[in-house]
């Protein structure tokens, strides 16, 4: 089950009904075909790469948390690790992750837990919990994770570091270790948004050995509609909103009861500081938000099923050396061996959602949520979805209660903002007792925008002191999501914000 009961969002009505005015009169943002943001090189600051282990490098192992790649190095370098390098990154080290990306709080991995010496009692966040602690602990200027349905943002989140999942498709995944293919981007963690502004523009591009990987021709066309959009609304007098008035969502399903009231309280003063700024607050519906986790854990744990069977010690994985000479036993020792619980968890259950009994009721159901959840995005950004041009889909074997909670009408906007994470750090202990289901809770608010592919970033801010919890950082992690490709005027926004 998912926490999706409304919570009180004390004076919230108050401040959205709020029009406050543009203050300092210069458009906030310069929309995309008007200026072409400059290149940034990497400077002095921001050279320091640490890698998350699940990328491959040809100088360092790459092990993914897992004992089944304990052995491996990669004979090639990954794309981005490639281009990063080029701009004048070097790389300090690798670092450790749930294995093969699968958890929330970097614990489930073969090599022990990411600990943080600061916050050594709570959860780091998790798969890239390596990489945001070696920003957070400045053992590197910018860290590389990878993102499937949470985990850059997730550990920025805990750690009090800005992390940013990049649009699906605009950093290549060439020599990154897949987990969910549909899902996988790699995301950047670093102290700054505007570091991560500067080390997503060396890493973005097309790149023809990833198939998933944005066309030049494709990014072109983006483009083109996103300047054909803006010449629409200089025609229909709205062009000086789009520039001037920025328009923020509030998704009201985010307002669980179960948030933490030190991180409801960072998102309204989030919200508060765009209105400051000028922009409408105003509040949307993404109805399909609640059924976004259990899809994600549908459609996660399939294609890793599917992705994980290639490790088998012959192909690839260390082979269990005592099964060697027996051809029956050497599969179920190598993998026995090689992989954690939790992956075993992932396998049984893609396993079994992908059989032909059970496929209709979940893998492909799953799907269909996954569309409903872009759609629900699609409905609500001002700017068209360039992947996706409305379509019909049959959807007559869905709940009538899902499909009437679709005919929620539009609400344009630029940014939808909202928490990262339903509650601050929790401690190794709670942890230890909480069952699986538990802790993908803990992704409730990521999936969505992974589901959907969209650019989303996560800033820390600062919690009332009353509101604070021991051993942990004093900030909440706040997320914008965009439109699909509106990557840059995400992190525009979250430079502005932190
Ligand atoms: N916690 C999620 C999972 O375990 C997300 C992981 C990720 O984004 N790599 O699947």
């Amino acid at each position: 089950s998912v926490p999706c009961r409304q919570g009180k969002f004390a004076d919230l009505n108050a401040f959205i009904s709020q029009t406050l005015t543009h203050r300092n009169g210069v458009p906030l943002f310069e929309t995309d075909g008007q200026r072409d943001t400059t290149r940034f090189t990497l400077s002095k600051k921001n050279r320091l790469l640490a890698v998350k282990d699940n990328i491959v490098t040809n100088s360092l192992p790459t092990t993914c948390g897992s004992g089944i790649l304990r052995d491996y190095r990669s004979p090639f370098e990954s794309t981005v690790t490639d281009r990063l390098r080029k701009a004048g990154a070097s790389i300090n080290g690798k670092t450790n992750l749930d294995e093969f990306g699968m958890g929330s709080h970097s614990t489930n991995s073969h090599f022990g837990p990411v600990r943080s010496d600061c916050f050594e009692q709570r959860s780091v966040g998790g798969s890239s919990g390596g990489s945001a602690v070696a920003v957070a602990a400045r053992e590197c200027d910018v860290a590389l994770g990878t993102d499937t349905g949470g985990s850059v943002r997730l550990p920025a989140a805990y750690t009090g570091v800005t992390g940013f999942k990049p649009s699906y498709g605009m950093v290549s995944r060439w020599g990154v270790v897949p987990y969910a293919n549909s899902l996988d981007t790699v995301g950047v963690l670093a102290r700054t948004a505007k570091d991560l502004f500067r080390v997503f523009e060396q890493a973005r591009g097309h790149d023809n050995r990833d198939p998933t990987s944005i066309t030049n021709a494709t990014l072109q066309r983006m483009k083109e509609g996103r300047l054909r959009a803006t010449v629409k609304a200089r025609r229909s007098g709205s062009f000086r909103k789009m520039t001037k008035k920025l328009r923020i969502g509030i998704p009201m399903e985010y307002n669980i009861e179960e948030l933490d009231p030190g991180v409801r309280q960072a998102w309204k003063n989030a919200l508060e500081f765009f209105q400051g700024l000028g922009c409408t607050v105003v509040p949307v519906s993404l109805p399909n938000t609640k059924h976004a986790l259990s899809a994600y854990y549908i459609i996660a744990p399939a294609e890793a099923a599917s992705n994980l069977s290639k490790y088998d010690g012959i192909r690839y994985g260390t082979r269990n050396k005592s099964s060697d000479s027996d051809d029956d036993i050497l599969y179920s020792q190598t993998r026995g061996d090689g992989f954690g619980d939790e992956v075993k968890r992932r396998i049984l259950l893609g396993s079994y959602t992908l059989s032909s009994e059970a496929i209709d009721n979940y893998f492909i159901k799953a799907q269909k949520i996954r569309r409903l959840v872009q759609r629900d995005f699609d409905r609500i950004f001002s700017l068209p979805n360039p992947l996706r041009p409305p379509e019909q889909f049959d959807l007559s074997d869905m709940d009538e209660s899902i499909l009437l909670s679709n005919k929620l009408g539009p609400s344009q906007v630029d940014f939808i903002v909202c928490p990262t994470a339903p509650t601050l750090p929790p401690t190794l202990k709670d942890i230890s007792k909480q069952t699986p289901v538990d802790s993908y809770m803990n992704d409730v608010f990521t999936v969505p925008a992974s589901l959907a592919g969209l650019p989303a970033v996560s800033i820390p801010i600062r919690i009332p002191a009353n509101y604070q919890i021991s051993e942990a950082p004093a900030f909440a992690g706040i997320q914008i999501i965009g439109q699909y490709s509106d990557d840059r005027r995400v992190l525009e926004a979250a430079m502005m914000l932190e």
